[in-house]
């Protein structure tokens, strides 16, 4: 085997544990292999004792976690002679739509809410050269249309509904596992559409299951037939916590919410579509789901940027702000190691950004003193 050093995308490089034949056409943009940052500041304000990790899966190719569904989903796609895909979208998913299928040439349909989809993802979509369609109703609406519709028409659904979504961003857990040298004790996700929980628990499954002496009880996910192969990991396996935002919390409301609304606009979802398999994921990992406000929402987004230098999406610092407030609370213990994940770039939303920041922003005119003055005025 020649020694390779180009990294190509996550379905060469999980290639064993995934769907893929040997002559698939992968179409990749060189996803996943993203950043597991150590927080330093932030666990120290909290004066807890614990380590908390955020994989930064804002620097995917189009700036979500949805590029490691949306390279699977697609080359499945183009596989088995689909021409146009379709899915509907709170922004992200459109966006990787757009770029996949840019890549692979073939169509994408996208369907958004209308004027609820943050300025950068819209503008992916339009770049990538979809077919935008906004639709005046919410996410739940686009997604029960996309489900009449694909059913009439010859086009791929790629929202997570599509299996091999889920198998590809599985591999975040499998990244995850290697680079930590074992499972961490809790993860944390936003929980929107409930689908990338379920997908880290089947990655954390499925490598934990494989490694044991023997597979004794097959996993419901791969019935002990994936083919990992072991590696430094061992059997362990995370608690797994999902925070909904405040006004689109099904979870917590028991049932599905009619208007779902919040400013986390990427998780602002009534009715998860992956509802039984994410209270699965609860059970069987011994975890939790939680509510966060908008406030508190805004708050970790702004601590994460100020204190740390990451800049991720508001729905993103969701599983930041629900896993603050379980340290001080004692619900997480000390000593625990957590994984944040960080599903979106902050870049997807700058108007948000901007209308709540406090960094001061000074005009001044172009002399050498008004410089001056203004970093003296504004030194620490
Ligand atoms: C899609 C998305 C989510 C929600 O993920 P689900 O799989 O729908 O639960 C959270 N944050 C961002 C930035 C997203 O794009």
């Amino acid at each position: 085997m020649p020694f390779r050093t180009r990294y190509t995308g996550l379905i060469e490089r999980y290639r064993d544990r995934l769907p893929v034949h040997d002559d698939t056409r992968i179409i990749s943009l060189g996803e996943g292999n993203t950043p597991l940052i150590r927080l330093n500041n932030i666990p120290r304000q909290l004066e807890k004792d614990v380590d908390i990790y955020v994989k930064y899966e804002g620097l995917n190719p189009t700036g979500s976690f949805k590029d490691r569904g949306m390279t699977m989903a697609v080359t499945k796609a183009v596989e088995e002679g689909s021409k146009a895909i379709i899915c509907a979208s709170t922004g992200n998913t459109s966006a990787a739509a757009a770029a996949y299928a840019a890549r692979a040439g073939i169509t994408a349909f996208v369907l958004i809410p209308d004027g609820k989809i943050a300025m950068g993802k819209l503008a992916q979509a339009m770049m990538h050269g979809a077919v935008t369609i906004q639709i005046k109703g919410n996410f739940d609406d686009g997604m029960r249309l996309v489900k009449d519709v694909a059913s009439h028409a010859p086009v791929t659904i790629v929202n997570s509904i599509n299996p091999y979504r889920l198998q590809g961003q599985k591999t975040a857990s499998f990244e995850i596992v290697e680079e930590l040298g074992h499972a961490p004790d809790y993860h944390c996700l936003p929980v929107g559409n409930a689908g990338n929980i379920t997908a880290h628990w089947i990655g954390y499954r499925e490598y934990s299951c494989t490694t044991a002496d023997k597979v004794t009880e097959a996993c419901a996910y791969c019935n002990g037939k994936c083919k990992f192969a072991g590696g430094a990991v061992t059997g362990k396996q995370p608690v797994m916590v999902g925070y909904q935002a405040s006004g689109s919390a099904p979870f917590l409301r028991g049932g599905p919410v009619e208007d779902p609304d919040t400013v986390a606009t990427a998780i602002r979802i009534g009715n998860p579509q992956s509802w039984h398999q994410a209270w699965k994921v609860k059970e069987e990992s011994g975890g939790w789901f939680d509510e966060c406000t908008d406030e508190e929402i805004l708050a970790a987004q702004k601590l994460l940027a100020q204190q740390e230098g990451v800049f991720c999406e508001p729905a993103s610092a969701t599983s930041l702000a629900g896993a603050m407030r379980d340290v001080k609370s004692g619900k997480i213990p000390e000593g625990s190691s957590i994984v944040c994940t960080l599903t979106g770039n902050g870049l997807k939303d700058p108007d948000t950004a901007i209308q709540q920041s406090t960094s001061p922003v000074l005009t001044i005119d172009a002399e050498l003193d008004e410089v001056k003055r203004a970093i003296l005025n504004n030194m620490e």
